[in-house]
């Protein structure tokens, strides 16, 4: 029932399902994956799997109602111990994971740390869980105390680390932890979950979210409560008839990534998504020209089959148009004059358009 509200993960979820039911668990794991894709809810559904009290473990299908699952989930559940980045913080701090104190608002508060409580005797369950949410910042210290107790946990006891991707963890932890590898996921999976937790209630929306958050649920949630969906369906539309709204598009374009209240790092993430919707575009439109089905949300799918109708070169020429966004992109990173950068951009892909990839004598 329980393992339902994860998407996407289904390998993962067998691997567990056969360990547990030949009755081999590793004590460590790491869990290392993109940001928002559904590590962290994955841990909480194994945590309940070890902890419920109406389906028994080897199942590995938690009921997902009882007192104990709904413990898990609320991060109540006294056996749970749960570490993660404090506000404000760039590291896990040495005491969260040892013990001692921490200042935290002027207030002294005090940590008895996930390897003094892992040792303590279970309360409910017959064993405890350790979640470190954000182990791409813990600091050697940390590390360091982590070790021990990840070489030789108490009998039952379960680590997982969470983490963004091997190469942000240290050897020592590599090796004493099981690694599974989490996958971004598809658009339709970020769609069914958009839907499912009712961030949104328009299909089409939640696609649309889908496709400009590069994998990670956590991106699209947060895109949700902004505009930038708004942002691409007006760019998009000035790119359906770019020879003629070209110097609008590049209005547009300047006019969101040069804003003189934007830090220059504000700027580039500015243009790398503006680019990257450009580049998904122009993909579609390629798929198309090529005689394959768009794919996508309406809109893109709308825009991207009208430029393709429209669309005078051969597939090749809108490959072109990709290479020249990216290169964008890439010199944009680079610091360049971002108002004359963009104007050329959208001046090369107009001329693209208009020759058919034929380069106009200059
Ligand atoms: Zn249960």
């Amino acid at each position: 029932m329980a393992w339902q509200e994860v998407v996407g993960h289904e390998a993962q979820i067998d691997r567990f399902r056969r360990n547990l039911r030949s009755g081999r668990l590793a004590s460590a794991f790491l869990f290392v994956g993109p940001d928002g894709i559904g590590k962290q809810l994955f841990a909480r559904k194994l945590t309940q799997t070890l902890f419920c009290e109406v389906n028994p473990e080897y199942e590995c299908n938690p009921c997902g109602q009882c007192p104990v699952c709904l413990q898990v989930i609320k991060g109540t559940h006294p056996d749970l111990h749960y570490v993660e980045l404090l506000p404000g913080t760039a590291e896990i701090r040495t005491a969260q994971i040892v013990g001692g104190a921490i200042r935290i608002n002027d207030k002294e508060e005090h940590f008895p740390g996930v390897c003094y409580e892992v040792n303590l005797k279970p309360i409910r369950a017959r064993r405890k869980v350790v979640i470190i949410n954000d182990a791409d910042s813990l600091n050697n210290t940390s590390t360091a105390n982590l070790l021990k107790t990840l070489e030789e946990p108490p009998p039952g006891a379960v680590m997982i680390l969470l983490g963004t991707s091997l190469s942000q963890q240290l050897d020592t932890i590599i090796s004493r932890c099981q690694i599974l590898s989490f996958n971004a996921l598809l658009p339709e999976q970020i769609q069914q979950i958009l839907l499912q937790q009712q961030v949104v209630d328009d299909p089409n929306e939640a696609l649309e979210l889908a496709m400009i958050a590069n994998g990670s649920v956590g991106l699209a949630r947060r895109y949700s409560e902004s505009d930038l969906l708004e942002t691409r369906r007006e760019l998009l539309g000035l790119l359906t008839a770019l020879p003629q709204q070209a110097e609008k598009l590049s209005a547009m374009v300047i006019g969101l990534v040069d804003g003189k209240s934007l830090s220059r790092r504000e700027k580039m993430d500015q243009l790398d998504f503006l680019t990257s919707i450009v580049v998904t575009c122009f993909h579609q439109v390629a798929l198309q020209l090529s005689g394959q089905p768009p794919s996508g949300d309406p809109v893109l799918i709308d825009v991207s089959r009208q430029i393709a109708s429209a669309w005078p070169g051969d597939v090749e020429t809108a490959l072109a148009c990709i290479d020249r966004t990216l290169e964008t992109a890439y010199h944009g990173r680079a610091n360049a004059n971002v108002k004359t950068l963009v104007e050329v951009w959208v001046d090369d892909l107009s001329q693209i358009w208009l020759t058919g990839g034929f380069k106009l004598p200059t």
